[in-house]
């Protein structure tokens, strides 16, 4: 076997541990079209990837769930040859230097000269992405190239990292949202109004002449920047827009009204399918021959949510080498923790015990709501060490805060559960307020009434990833708490959905433990 720096892995990757071997062995003799890769965190997965990608020979795209992990795929591949892909808005086109909003999603739309040509980062991208054997991007890029066909037939291998995300992925694909002020004024369209305007099969029809307008006001749009040296960006902005807005009518044209739900929503209406599933292949999986899906929380549920039954898909589960000493999950009997609980005070007194004991390290508190978090700021004897974000603002300002804050701070959000490290003193414990179900949306209870455990599986997803948070390696260290009482039944009930390293650590408690001993 060829050693990771062999492959062009970088340093940090030494020598393969057991469940790299153990992993690539797994998937150098795969005989399935899909295969399901559960391994933990802190066990080397990019590099587990990229080998596989190289020894298999077939050209191999890698989809991640965010651009940070885009980031993270690069560093460790671009020796072995990895090129990295994202959508057009991401690129600063040169067509006009001085202005900083201007991107190649711009230029394209109004006749780009260079198309194809080195001259730009974005070209470059593209070009070396449609030839590369080892590509990674994310999800939105992966399905709008695959689905407008943008030069990537070459490949024949795609892995989703954080493959339990695959699912979300394929329903946000398919998700179609219209908003007012497109519709009734860039359109002069009326929505369909009440009591019509709840059954899908109005929508259906009432699309076919919303595309039919958006289609004219493409047209028009198209026709202002064409041939035009310099086209006013507000012009071009407004062709992208048409043109989005016509592949999302497209959408709704061709849906089957029986399978969709329609919701209202304070700036316009929403449109889902009931059953995502039966659009992953024209959706996510574009009959890729070999498909890996690779995540510290894969379960085989998440490939059933693709449409795979389990005759179509090998999946293979890592065990965790990390010291469960060292990563506890404490469950501690409080209180149930829901909209019928008229009073939390069990609760954040609860919380206030434990950041009363650890107010010489740093932690989180996972509130699931921006309501429940509001509510800990006012209560807390702590406050004063809470850091939070805005809600609807980005998270960085709020994060770089608590990255810079010493000892004693806390940062108590409902966004940083995914998606978010935080190695070593960045974070020794965390707190979630509650199991994390899903509102129950008009979609949610449409898709739950066809799948009891759709809920259970989002909400045992999001509490397992969001308590991995902080122990990012062997040698870190962080306790997780949990005080809601529907623990009681979710996890006798749902603790198939979880893997089996979370219930390696997982412990019930009648009282809080002493904390350990802090990293220095
Ligand atoms: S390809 Fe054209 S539009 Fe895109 S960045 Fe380059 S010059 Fe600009």
């Amino acid at each position: 076997m060829k050693s990771p720096r062999e492959y062009g892995l970088p340093e940090k990757y030494e020598r393969w541990r057991p469940v790299q071997v153990a992993a690539l062995d797994m998937l150098s003799r795969r005989s399935k079209r899909t295969t399901g890769i559960c391994a933990p965190t802190g066990s080397g997965k990019s590099g587990i990837v990229i080998a596989h990608a190289i020894e298999s020979g077939k050209p191999t795209c890698i989809v991640t769930a965010t651009k940070g992990l885009q980031d993270q795929y690069l560093l460790d591949g671009k020796d072995a040859g990895m090129v990295d892909i994202r959508g057009r808005a991401n690129y600063k086109c040169n067509m006009r230097p001085d202005d900083p909003e201007w991107t190649c999603e711009d230029g394209f739309a109004s006749g780009c000269p260079y198309k194809g040509s080195v001259n730009c980062d974005c070209s470059q991208a593209e070009i070396a992405a449609a030839s590369s054997n080892l590509v990674v991007t994310n999800y939105s890029k992966w399905y709008n190239s695959k689905k407008f066909g943008l030069g990537w037939d070459h490949i024949q291998q795609v892995v989703f990292d954080e493959g339990d995300e695959a699912p979300a992925a394929l329903a946000d694909a398919m998700q179609v949202f219209l908003y007012h002020r497109e519709i009734e004024r860039d359109l002069e369209l009326d929505f369909p109004g009440p009591p019509e305007n709840q059954s899908f099969a109005i929508w259906k029809a009432w699309s076919y002449v919303a595309k039919a307008k958006a289609e004219e006001a493409t047209n028009i749009a198209k026709a202002r920047i064409t041939g035009v040296a310099n086209p006013k960006p507000s012009w071009v902005k407004h062709f992208n827009h048409m043109k989005n807005l016509m592949r999302r009518l497209a959408i709704l044209v061709t849906a089957c009204p029986e399978d969709w739900v329609v919701d209202e929503k304070p700036e316009g209406w929403q449109f889902d399918p009931v059953r995502p599933a039966r659009y992953a292949e024209g959706a996510l999986l574009f009959r890729t021959p070999n498909i890996i899906l690779v995540s510290a929380t894969l379960r085989p549920k998440t490939m059933n949510m693709l449409g795979m039954s389990k005759d179509h898909f090998e999946f293979k589960e890592f065990d965790s080498d990390f010291d469960p000493a060292r990563c506890p999950i404490y469950y501690v009997p409080t209180m149930r923790v829901d909209s019928r609980a008229e009073n939390l005070d069990m609760l954040w007194m609860r919380i206030d015990q434990v950041v009363a004991k650890r107010q010489d390290r740093k932690g989180l508190i996972d509130t699931v709501s921006y309501a429940r978090r509001d509510a800990i700021t006012s209560t807390s004897r702590f406050a004063h060490r809470m850091i939070i974000n805005e809600r609807g603002e980005p998270t960085v300002e709020a994060l770089t805060q608590y990255r810079e804050a010493g000892p004693g701070a806390i940062l108590v959000s409902p966004v940083f559960g995914r998606g978010y490290d935080f190695p070593k003193k960045d974070c020794e414990w965390i707190i979630m307020c509650k199991i994390p179900f899903e509102p129950p949306s008009k979609i949610v209870k449409a898709r739950e009434a066809l799948d009891r455990e759709y809920r259970s599986y989002q909400a045992m997803q999001k509490m397992v990833q969001t308590f991995g948070r902080g122990m990012r390696s062997k040698d870190d260290k962080c306790e997780c708490m949990i005080f809601d009482d529907h623990m009681q039944w979710f996890l006798p009930r749902y603790g198939h959905l979880a893997p089996k390293s979370f219930h390696r650590i997982f412990k019930q408690v009648d009282i809080l433990p002493q904390p350990p001993e802090r990293l220095m």
